[in-house]
C-alpha cells in the first residue's frame, strides 16, 4: 500500500525502532508513547483493520499475539504484565489504516476501560 505509513516501516522506506521482526510480523517502539513501554505490532499483511479479517488472512491474529508475548518476555514485562489494546475505525481513534496493536506496560496502567 503505497499510501501507508505502516507498510512504509515495513520496507524501511521510513525509519523505525525495531524491537522484534519475523517473517509475517515486525514491531517497533511508538512514535509518541504513552508509556514506559509503547511497542506497536503489526502484520506484514496490508490490513485496514479487524474489520478487513478473513478466514484466509486471520493467521495474523495468531502471529501478532506470539510476537506480544515474545516481547514482553524480551523488554522484561511479562510477568509484571502489559495491555494489548486495538482501536478499529474512526470511533476508536484509529489514526493509521493498517492493522496493529499496541502493546502496553512498563508501569502500572491506570484505569480499565471495561
Ligand atoms: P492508532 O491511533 O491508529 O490506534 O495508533 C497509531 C499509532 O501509531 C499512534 O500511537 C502513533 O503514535 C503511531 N505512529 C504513527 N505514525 C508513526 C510513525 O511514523 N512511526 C512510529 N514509530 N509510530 C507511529
Ligand atoms: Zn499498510
Amino acid at each position: 500500500m503505497e499510501d501507508c505509513v505502516f507498510c512504509k516501516i515495513i520496507n524501511r522506506q521510513l525509519p523505525s525502532k525495531i524491537v522484534y521482526e519475523d517473517e509475517k510480523v515486525m514491531a517497533f517502539y511508538d512514535i509518541n508513547p504513552v508509556t514506559p513501554v509503547h511497542v506497536i505490532i503489526i502484520p506484514k499483511l496490508h490490513i485496514a483493520n479487524v474489520n478487513e479479517l478473513t478466514e484466509d488472512n486471520s493467521y495474523v491474529m495468531a502471529d501478532i499475539h506470539l510476537a506480544a508475548q515474545k516481547i514482553a518476555d524480551k523488554l522484561g514485562i511479562a510477568k509484571e504484565g502489559y495491555r494489548l489494546i486495538n482501536n478499529c475505525g474512526e470511533d476508536a481513534g484509529q489514526t493509521v489504516f493498517h492493522l496493529h496493536y499496541h502493546l502496553l506496560g512498563g508501569r502500572r496502567l491506570g484505569a480499565k476501560i471495561i
